[in-house]
């Protein structure tokens, strides 16, 4: 008997719970739990348990949705006797009965992943009616239209949801709506509003009848039968193709599966005391610490969001906001939208201190779904509200100044990522937009202009005051000054890290690149996007979202960038006091200089000396050293290029005063500096006063067919003496100086491409001798030092030979990302894309880091360079250098500093305090693992009977 008992016991124990009930003060589960319950259900459990009035209901776990998939669409065996303790919890709660014809309980059936995925997967709502039901719910409400028009809803819902009765293609009609229209059409009327309950009780007739002819079935009467069928269909419906896809594009897991939450019906559209609607506690556009939403008067759930109904404001202060949007008096907006404050007055207090209760409890701006039924106040969901950047940043440092959270909470809730909204302009969410092509986003920020196709064209118009969108092929330095006179670029070819990318995103321009469905036909000064009919043509307006890569047809309206805000200084003081890696910015003039100092940059860790001939006529200085036949030749035009670069070194070093500043080499890909066209080719004959054909044959003779990997960076400087040699004298000139001046300069001199030691060897020494050259001359002693990029695959392994001649190392992480992929950064916009869909590469890799591949190099050589010099400074000027994913990776592999646009440098910055929280983070935990695994070995050596053995 005993023996009995104890086993009855255990399989008790060992019994696990499927069904977490709530409601009636008091709850199963909570918040915390929301792998389990899904986040709508965890939150519930939540609420109920704050003693919040939620209808009463239950959740059936995840753990139910892995049974289910796993085991050929069953339930583990103990689930259906756990929804019967369920379901009778909730009757006595709620003093009504499943199916019963005097007083009905009736049913909402929702699903609920652990994060929110919003509409993708089924809900049936008004279930547990039928024949005799319908009348109980008469008898409940007083109002027999109410209850027939739930029982066609039901019906209808149940039949298209469970049942399956869709439209079977996107040219078919709902075959429920088409019965819905005849009837309408049978009595002359236009709206739903206008069915009696006679029509309606004739409809759920008509609806069974179509279900039975058509599936061979009658509509299932038994409640019970109901909600079984609900429950599979809303466990099959994880796994419908729009909730697949939303999950692909999401990186959920499909392992998470949802879970499903049966909760009371209350009902918003029981007439003018009833209500339904969203509210939020707080702006979150501004984040400001205002109550506000919409609701509507005698509505169901779905309404509000639906937009069927234009809603109306919560708060008396928004709705008169509305009024004077639309120029309405006083009394007109009583009359057609009074706020919940006016209407509801009662709702509208129980509602504020819901809010209350709810932010003060968890500590954040919460999206709070409710109904009121005959004034009484029903909680149907809570969740972290999702928010703009401006709002987020707000929100955080508010929470902070109240009270709640501590610096670091703060910190954490805002992703790096989301900033690139507060620096710079952003597409107005609620503007209508007409999208027709989608390319990289390569530079963000968000701007309408017309087409032009060549950069001539677009500096004319800008000059005449016009907004112009430069839509190209691909861009070339002589595009320049039509990038800079442009809003914004656009171009077929290219890759995060190419020409077009790089200079937007240094001139903080915003840029889609490598939007490969546009076909330019210059001549004709049109694009056509392939698949598409129409055209567009110069002089048409367009808009480019480059956060998105998306392209959109005619003008989308913009908000501004709110960098200013205090609370943005704010957080971003905490960040820097957190952080560990230093930001620079990559900048090549002065202008760019003085951005990133504005930024909070900490000097510059990129000065590409080539895109210092990118303004004016420079580049034509720079043509001719490249197209000289002789050393003497190009001497002639270095001593064109000495005093230009002379005076903008003098311009970023004092602009960076006491920072470090380092800048680089030439390292011109000769091909983007060559005269492409027949017509570039006479316009530079003409001004080096030289022929064609003398040209033509000369930029022949240097054609390369893979320029990337051809005579560029220290291979030009070996093989050219004369052009690094006269560089470092306009880098020492210009440091002396401003020595002299009393400026503190930190002229750090880079040497690009560097695979060999003794490539950096030779260079060393003679930029070492010209440095002595010039010191001498000129009486002053600026510090300087002289370092390499690592940006050729073998550099990286040889780092440790490379460390002997090198003062620091800079990752050039978009070339070492090239040649380490053998992945081309200006053409591989064309495939790219595909290879990121089929999950070949989890991220464009020169966007994010590909830290298994690439990766590995770069700590193989920060182990290697730091093993033979110890401390060796080593950063990263590479594009991912602004990327936050690859800053984490920088930071814990012990980088000094990370170098990007200076439009990225905030990011930067929090982005390297978000390392330094998630690490401490990860080792808490990983202590506490610690503990925890000690704790059963002193448990065991416990109870291990050593002092006193058995016999
Ligand atoms: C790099 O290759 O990562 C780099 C910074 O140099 P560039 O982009 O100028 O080739
Ligand atoms: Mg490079």
């Amino acid at each position: 008997m005993a023996n009995q008992k104890m086993n009855g016991k255990q399989k008790r124990l060992r019994r696990k719970r499927y069904v977490y009930s709530f409601g009636g003060g008091q709850a199963d589960g909570e918040a915390s739990l929301n792998w389990l319950l899904g986040g709508k259900g965890a939150n519930l459990a939540e609420m109920a348990g704050l003693g919040l009035p939620v209808p009463p209901g239950m959740t059936l776990t995840t753990e139910v949705c892995s049974h289910y998939y796993t085991y050929g669409h069953t339930y583990p065996p103990e689930l259906s006797q756990q929804v019967r303790t369920g379901l009778r919890r909730i009757e006595k709660i709620i003093g009504r009965r499943f199916g019963s014809a005097t007083n009905p309980l009736l049913l909402s059936i929702r699903s609920g992943g652990r994060v929110s995925m919003p509409g993708m997967m089924d809900t049936v709502l008004n279930l547990g009616l039928n024949d005799k039901a319908v009348q109980g719910l008469i008898k409940q409400s007083g109002n027999p239209r109410f209850a027939y028009d739930c029982y066609r809803r039901f019906v209808q819902m149940y039949g298209d949801v469970v049942l399956g009765l869709k439209p079977e293609s996107k040219a078919d009609h709902d075959p429920f709506e088409q019965i819905i229209e005849k009837k309408k059409a049978a009595k002359g009327i236009e709206l739903d509003t206008q069915l009696t309950a006679e029509d309606l009780h004739d409809l759920v007739t008509a609806f069974k009848n179509l279900i039975q002819e058509r599936l061979g079935l009658p509509f299932p009467d038994d409640p019970h039968d109901q909600l079984w069928g609900a429950i599979g269909a809303v466990f099959g419906s994880w796994n419908n193709a729009r909730a697949v896809t939303y999950r692909k594009i999401e990186n959920i897991p499909a392992e998470w599966g949802t879970a499903v939450t049966i909760q009371t019906m209350v009902f918003g559209n029981l007439g003018e005391s009833c209500a339904t609607g969203v509210a939020f506690t707080r702006d979150l556009s501004t984040g400001e610490k205002e109550l506000n939403g919409d609701f509507l008067i005698n509505a169901q759930g779905e309404d509000v969001v639906a937009g069927t109904r234009n809603p109306q404001q919560i708060t008396l202060s928004a709705s008169r906001q509305r009024a004077q949007r639309e120029g309405l008096s006083e009394e007109e907006r009583k009359e057609r939208y009074p706020s919940l404050e006016e209407q509801l007055p009662d709702c509208f207090e129980q509602l504020q201190a819901v809010a209350h209760t709810l932010e003060s409890h968890y500590d954040d701006a919460q999206d709070i779904e409710f109904t009121a039924e005959n004034g009484q106040l029903w909680m149907l969901q809570t969740r972290t509200a999702k928010r703009t950047a401006a709002a987020a940043v707000q929100i955080a440092v508010d929470m902070v100044y109240e009270g709640r959270i501590d610096e670091d909470s703060a910190i954490l809730r805002v992703a790096p990522a989301q900033l690139d909204q507060l620096l710079h302009p952003i597409l107005d969410p609620d503007a209508p937009k007409d999208p027709i092509a989608r390319g990289l986003p390569a530079s963000p920020g968000a701007v309408s202009g017309e087409v032009v196709f060549s950069a001539e064209d677009a500096e004319a118009a800008a000059t005449a005051g016009r907004q112009v969108i430069l839509v190209r092929i691909e861009t070339s330095p002589e595009d320049i000054n039509g990038m800079h006179a442009a809003e914004g670029i656009l171009t077929v070819r290219g890759g995060a890290s190419s020409h077009a990318a790089l200079v937007s995103r240094g001139m903080g321009k915003c840029a889609v690149v490598g939007c490969e469905a546009l076909e330019i036909d210059y001549a004709q000064q049109v694009f056509r996007v392939r698949g598409q009919d129409d055209v567009i043509r110069f002089g048409d307006f367009i808009t480019l979202d480059g956060s998105t890569g998306e392209v959109f047809r005619g003008e989308v309206p913009t908000s501004a960038s709110k960098i200013e805000s205090p609370a943005f200084k704010a957080l971003m003081t905490w960040a820097d006091r957190t952080r560990r890696l230093r930001v620079r910015a990559n900048a090549d003039s002065p202008h760019d200089a003085q951005v990133a100092r504005a930024f909070g940059a900490e000097g510059i860790g990129l000065c590409r000396t080539e895109h210092m001939f990118f303004e004016g006529d420079r580049i034509d200085a720079v043509r001719e050293m490249i197209l000289a036949d002789d050393t003497a030749g190009r001497v002639r035009a270095l001593e064109k290029i000495v005093p230009m670069q002379r005076s903008d070194f003098v311009g970023i070093l004092r602009i960076m005063a006491g920072l470090p500043v380092t800048i680089r080499l030439f390292d011109p890909p000769l091909h983007e500096f060559l005269p492409q066209t027949d017509q570039d080719l006479e316009d530079l004959a003409k001004k080096l006063n030289v022929s064609v054909e003398r040209l033509r044959t000369k930029r022949n003779v240097l054609y390369e067919l893979n320029p990337m990997l051809g005579h560029r960076g220290c291979r030009l400087g070996i093989t050219f003496p004369e052009i690094y040699e006269a560089q470092v004298q306009a880098i020492m000139e210009a440091a002396c100086e401003l020595s002299r001046e009393g400026v503190e300069v930190q002229p750090e001199i880079m040497v690009p491409l560097v695979g060999h030691k003794r490539e950096l060897e030779i260079l060393r020494e003679r930029i070492a001798r010209v440095c002595a050259e010039v010191i001498s001359a000129q009486g002053a002693t600026p510090q300087y030092t002289i370092g390499t990029m690592i940006e050729v695959p073998r550099a990286a392994l040889r780092a440790d030979h490379i460390a002997e001649v090198a003062d620091f190392f800079s990752f050039g992480t978009n070339d070492l990302t090239q040649m380490t992929l053998g992945l081309s950064r200006d053409d591989s916009g064309r495939f790219l894309p595909e290879y990121v869909a089929q999950g070949i590469f989890p991220q464009d890799p020169f966007a994010t880091l590909d830290q298994d591949g690439v990766g590995q190099l770069i700590e193989l050589a920060v182990k290697k360079g730091r093993a033979i010099r110890e401390g060796l400074k080593i950063g990263i000027c590479g594009e991912h250098g602004g990327d936050p994913a690859s800053i984490e990776f920088f930071h814990g592999i012990g980088l000094d500093y990370v170098s990007c646009s200076p439009y990225r440098v905030p990011i930067a910055r929090l982005a390297a305090a978000h390392a330094v929280l998630k690490e401490q983070a990860a080792q808490k935990a990983q202590q506490a693992q610690k503990v925890k695994a000690q704790r059963p070995s002193r448990k065991k050596s416990t109870s291990t009977p050593s002092v006193a053995p058995g016999p």
